[in-house]
C-alpha cells in the first residue's frame, strides 16, 4: 500500500478545517485519488465509509467525536484488512491517518475479545494485549494522545513508556492496568528486564514508523523484543508494519 503524497504536499493541497478537539485537521476529500496497491492472497475489499466496518458503538462514537467524516486512504485499505485479523506492512507518511488505521482495528478487538484492564486487573507485571512500538518519545505521546480519543469511555487502558523520563510514574500507571502499550523499545527492554511488563498475552504488535526504527538502530532491540522476550509467535498475534518507506 503506497501513499505517495506526503504531509507537507496535503497541506497545500487539502483545505483545513476544523476537527475534533478543537484541533486543526486535514480536508481528506481532495485525496480520494490517491494511488493505492494492495497486494496478498484475497485481500480483505477496501471501504468507503467507518460504518460499512463493524468497529462497535463505542468507538463508531469516539470517530463521530472526533469529526472523522470519512476514511483516509490508508485508512480504507488497512481497517478492513486489520480487522480481519491479517498480518499487514503499509507504508504511508505522517499525516496520512495512519495512527487510526492500526488503532481502530485493536481497540475494535480488544473491545470484542473483553478488557484485559478492568476492576481487578491490577498486576504488578503489566500484560498487555496490544504492543505499538515507536522510534520517539514525541511520536510515542502523539499515538498516545490520539489512541486515549478512540477509546474515551470505552473502557480500554493505554499506557505510555519511553525512555529519558523518570521510569517510576510509567511503571505506576501501568500497575492500574493496562490494554494497549506504546512504548520505545529501549525502555520497554528494560521493563521487560525488570520483570514488570510481559508480553505473552501480546495479540496484536504495530510497529509505527518502522524504517525510522531501523534508522536509529533499534534493530536489535526490536528483533530481542519480537522473538526472545515471550510474546506469542506470528500466527498466535497479529503484525503490523507502517514505514514510509519499504527498506529491505
Ligand atoms: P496521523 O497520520 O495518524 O498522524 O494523522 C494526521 C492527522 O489527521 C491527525 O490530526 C488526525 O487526527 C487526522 N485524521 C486522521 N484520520 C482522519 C480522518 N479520517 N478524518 C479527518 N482527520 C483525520
Amino acid at each position: 500500500m503506497r501513499l505517495r503524497r506526503n504531509f507537507d504536499e496535503l497541506e497545500v493541497l487539502g483545505e483545513e478545517e476544523e476537527a475534533g478537539g478543537g484541533g486543526v485537521g486535514i480536508n481528506f476529500e481532495a485525496y480520494n485519488d490517491i494511488p493505492v496497491k494492495a497486494t496478498g492472497n484475497e485481500v480483505p475489499p477496501p471501504v468507503e465509509r467507518f460504518d460499512e466496518i463493524d468497529l462497535g458503538e463505542g468507538l463508531m462514537q469516539n470517530i463521530r467525536r472526533c469529526k472523522y467524516v470519512k476514511p483516509t486512504p490508508v485508512q480504507k485499505h488497512a481497517i478492513p484488512i486489520a480487522v480481519a485479523g491479517r498480518d499487514l506492512m503499509a507504508c504511508a507518511q505522517t499525516g496520512s491517518g495512519k495512527t487510526a488505521a492500526f488503532c481502530f482495528p485493536i481497540i475494535s478487538t480488544i473491545l470484542k475479545n473483553g478488557l484485559n484492564s478492568g476492576p481487578g486487573g491490577t498486576r504488578t507485571v503489566a500484560q498487555p494485549s496490544a504492543l505499538i512500538l515507536s522510534p520517539t518519545r514525541e511520536l510515542s505521546c502523539q499515538i498516545h494522545e490520539e489512541a486515549k480519543k478512540f477509546a474515551f469511555k470505552t473502557g480500554v487502558r493505554i499506557v505510555v513508556a519511553y525512555g529519558g523520563a523518570s521510569i517510576q510514574q510509567q511503571l505506576y500507571n501501568l500497575e492500574k492496568g493496562v490494554d494497549i502499550l506504546v512504548a520505545t523499545p529501549g525502555r520497554l527492554a528494560d521493563m521487560i528486564d525488570r520483570g514488570r511488563v510481559s508480553l505473552k498475552m501480546i495479540k496484536h504488535l504495530a510497529l509505527d514508523e518502522a524504517d525510522r526504527m531501523l534508522d536509529m538502530g533499534f534493530e536489535p532491540q526490536i528483533r530481542k523484543i519480537v522473538q526472545q522476550m515471550g510474546m506469542p509467535p506470528p500466527g498466535q498475534r497479529q503484525t503490523m508494519l507502517f514505514s514510509a518507506t519499504f527498506p529491505d
